[in-house]
Formats: C-alpha cells, sequence, structure tokens
C-alpha cells in the first residue's frame, strides 16, 4: 500500500471514530473528495494555486498583514479573571450561541460553519456547550486550527464527557475541529494552502481564511471570557505538553496558574494567530501544545486533559480535589539545536530527556558519503521539542532545549531563539 493510501486510510478511520464519538457529521463526504486529491498531495505541504502564495510560509505574513483588523474589544471588560468566580453573582443566565439558548444546566452540540465556502456548500463542525447551574466565566477551547493536529480534537472530547453542566459554574464552549476542510484532508492548511492561523481575528472581506477566521471570531471566540488554543508540534515535530502564555498579561498569567504542573514558556503572540486576537480583544488566550501532528497520542492527551481540568478548577467553574500533587507551574526558557548539514538525522534523546551541556542530541549522516556529525546541546536543560527522526536539510531545527527558570526571567528572557521568526514571518519549529 502507498504512503497516500496508507494516510487516507488512517485519516478515513480517524474520521469514522470521531463520527462514532459525534464530532464529526459525515465521513463519506469528507472522503469522498479525497479520491480527487493530487496523488502528489502528502496532504501536507502542497501549492495548489500557483497566483499567489507561491511560497505561503514566506509570503504568509504579508499576505495576512493585509487581511487583518485590528481586534478590538468585544465585550466589557470583566476585571480580572482571578476575581471572576468570585465576583459571579445571582443566578446563571441563558447563553445564547450561535443563535441558540442554552439554557443554565444544560449541554448542547450546536454547529458552526462560515458562510459561503469554497465550493459555495457551506461546511460545518461542531460547536459543544455546556451552560453551567451557577454563574461564572466563559472558558472556550478550540483545536484543529491546523488540521492535522489531532490531540487536542481528543482532549476536548474527553473533557465535554466529564463535565456536568448541573455541578459546573459559569461556561464551557469547544470547538474540537475547527479547520475542517483541512482536517478532512489530513493537512495543516486550508485548502487554498493558507495557515488559518496567521488570519485571525479575520476580515469579513478579505480572503477565504480572513474570512473564516473573522466568522469563528465573531460567532464563537466574541462570547467567551477566556481561551486555551489546542494545538501539536508541527513538520514532524513533537512537542512535550507545554503552554505558550505572554506572561507580561496578568489575566494570561492566571491561566498559566492554573493549568497546574504544565511545563511554560513565555511567548508573544503571532501577530494573527487566534491567540494573539483574543489577547488584543481582550479575552486572555493561552496555547496548549502538546505531541506531534498526524497521530493520536494518548499520554499527552491526557495531560492536556488533566491540564484544562485543573484549570477549570482553578477558576472555580469546577469543584474537585487538587489533580496534581505539585501545582506549580514550571518555567522555560528556549533554545532550538539546529542541523549543520543535511542528512538523515537519527535522535540519542527523547521528549523529556533531561541533557547536560555537550551531550550529544543526535546525529546527521549524509546518505552518499556515510560522514556522521553529531549535534550536541549547547545548555543543561530538558528536550521540551523534538524533530522525529527523518532527512533534514542544513538549518533544520531538530531539538528544543528548555533551560528551567523562574516566572520573572521567564520574561525578560523572552523568545531567545524559540519563537525567533524568519524574515518572511514563519515560525519553525512552533506549531501555533
Ligand atoms: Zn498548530
Amino acid at each position: 500500500m502507498n504512503s497516500i493510501a496508507r494516510q487516507s486510510d488512517t485519516s478515513s478511520r480517524i474520521c469514522q471514530y470521531l463520527a462514532v464519538l459525534g464530532l464529526v457529521f459525515s465521513c463519506s463526504t469528507a472522503f469522498a473528495s479525497e479520491g480527487s486529491v493530487d496523488p502528489s498531495d502528502n496532504g501536507v505541504d502542497i501549492i495548489e494555486d500557483s497566483t499567489e502564495d507561491t511560497d505561503s510560509r514566506s509570503s504568509e505574513a504579508s499576505a495576512a498583514a493585509e487581511q487583518l483588523i485590528e481586534p478590538e474589544p468585544v465585550r466589557e471588560h470583566m476585571g480580572p479573571l482571578a476575581d471572576a468566580v468570585t465576583d459571579a453573582e445571582g443566578q446563571a443566565e441563558p447563553l445564547v450561541l450561535l443563535g441558540t439558548e442554552i439554557l443554565p444546566g444544560t449541554s448542547q452540540r450546536l454547529s458552526w460553519s462560515a458562510t459561503e465556502l469554497f465550493e459555495g456548500v457551506p461546511v460545518s463542525t461542531p460547536v459543544l456547550v455546556a451552560n453551567g447551574v451557577l454563574p461564572g466565566p466563559t472558558l472556550c477551547l478550540t483545536a484543529a486550527v491546523h488540521g492535522d493536529e489531532l490531540n487536542g480534537i481528543e482532549m476536548v472530547r474527553r473533557i465535554f464527557h466529564d463535565i456536568e453542566p448541573k455541578k459546573l459554574a459559569g461556561a464551557l464552549i469547544g470547538v474540537p475541529i475547527v479547520n475542517v476542510q483541512g482536517f478532512r484532508r489530513g493537512s495543516r492548511y486550508l485548502p487554498d494552502r493558507r495557515d488559518l492561523n496567521r488570519y485571525f481575528p479575520g476580515n469579513p472581506n478579505g480572503s477565504a481564511a480572513a474570512r473564516i477566521a473573522h466568522s469563528l471570531f465573531t460567532d464563537v471566540i466574541a462570547h467567551c471570557d477566556a481561551l486555551v488554543d489546542l494545538h501539536t508540534g508541527s513538520f514532524e515535530r513533537a512537542n512535550l505538553p507545554q503552554l505558550r502564555a505572554d506572561l507580561r498579561d496578568p489575566d494570561v498569567v492566571t491561566l498559566a496558574h492554573g493549568f497546574g504542573a504544565m511545563v511554560v514558556l513565555h511567548s508573544r503572540p503571532g501577530v494573527g494567530t487566534l491567540r494573539y486576537a483574543a489577547t488584543r480583544a481582550g479575552i486572555p488566550a493561552v496555547t496548549v501544545e502538546a505531541g506531534g501532528p498526524s497521530q493520536l497520542e494518548l499520554a499527552e492527551v491526557k495531560h492536556g486533559v488533566k491540564g484544562v481540568e485543573t484549570l477549570l478548577t482553578a477558576l472555580g467553574m469546577t469543584r474537585r480535589t487538587r489533580l496534581w500533587g505539585d501545582p506549580e507551574p514550571v518555567y522555560y526558557k528556549s533554545t532550538w539545536v539546529r542541523a549543520n548539514n543535511g542528512g538523515i538525522l537519527l535522535s540519542d534523546v527523547s521528549l523529556g530527556s533531561s541533557v547536560r551541556k555537550g551531550d550529544v542530541l543526535g546525529s546527521i549522516t549524509d546518505p552518499m558519503s556515510n560522514a556522521r556529525t553529531e549535534l550536541h546541546s549547547p545548555y543543561s536543560g530538558r528536550i521540551i521539542g523534538m524533530a522525529r527522526n527523518q532527512v533534514v536539510m542544513p538549518g533544520f531545527a531538530a531539538f528544543h532545549v528548555g533551560i528551567q527558570t523562574d516566572e520573572v526571567s521567564a520574561t525578560e528572557t523572552e523568545v531567545e531563539v524559540a519563537e525567533k521568526t524568519d524574515a518572511g514571518g514563519y515560525v519553525d519549529g512552533m506549531s501555533e
């Protein structure tokens, strides 16, 4: 079986699994189009429109910038997030979302579709809502903004499965598959090869990506008091479960603390990301990165679920006993170790490994000359992200080494290399 058939087969199985769970409405529709996909499309890197975005990674930032509308506060600021629950008084109110009223103490599955999509047929995706019987904040969870990032989809399912609206304070809104078109193709991107997470808060008159972003932002995200956007590593890289948070924002710090014992990297969100647009609009947001693309990884899923459930307790939305032994987040600054030669990358370490300065992280072997070079860790620290074994080019970001620090220093030492963008706005090693 060739790799394309295998991928289609895997996607099909995953779709059927999600259909059983009620997260996807139709697999037959989803994969009817799979057969017509260009056989050269591996679902990751195809360029379908040569008149625009000949290299969407390098031109994406400028293209997106033209189509962005500066986010405006979308709702009256409720005051510090930390006070949201203690301030919540009176009775819970019905939540009106996507034209539907959800009464306190009930849950519903709605559907959102950005109108007038590519084929003229709206494509809908589920929106799960649990409106608590008690007043409190509205927390939103989004997953699969990149269509090949599957761990977050399963996290949302598990979190909602455990929620009882009759015991919940506030509301929980989940969009398990934001980029349903990318998901169906097993692709990070939209069908026009744009990265949806460079177009928020969107523009009703912009590109398809900008319109989808605008629709999601106004119809769903604007109803949130706080947002957790679930991602995985990208391009055959995997991340130890970790938070990306702008620790200069006190409400974001409240969210980060709420996750308990989670690795936290301070990072300013890139322009056009959902995290950026939401925070700018007065909705504090963090990104969870857990695992790699195109796989369902149980340990990472469980870690993410535990983090979000701990957050629900921290925000006073659920009553639970402490889920972590040691609820403190662990702050890291970080640096990427890059390949200086092209060839076959084989790792000597695994995600979460502790390393000392000078330790061998992996090797790159030239398949022609058999010349082998080693990659060494420049610091003592921990492997918080790494590439899967693969053929790499010089400059490829292979190992993400985290160096433990404290909250204040994390903010001061921001960005070392981890999220430094190239001139074209492409951020490698990062999924968000
Ligand atoms: Zn992502």
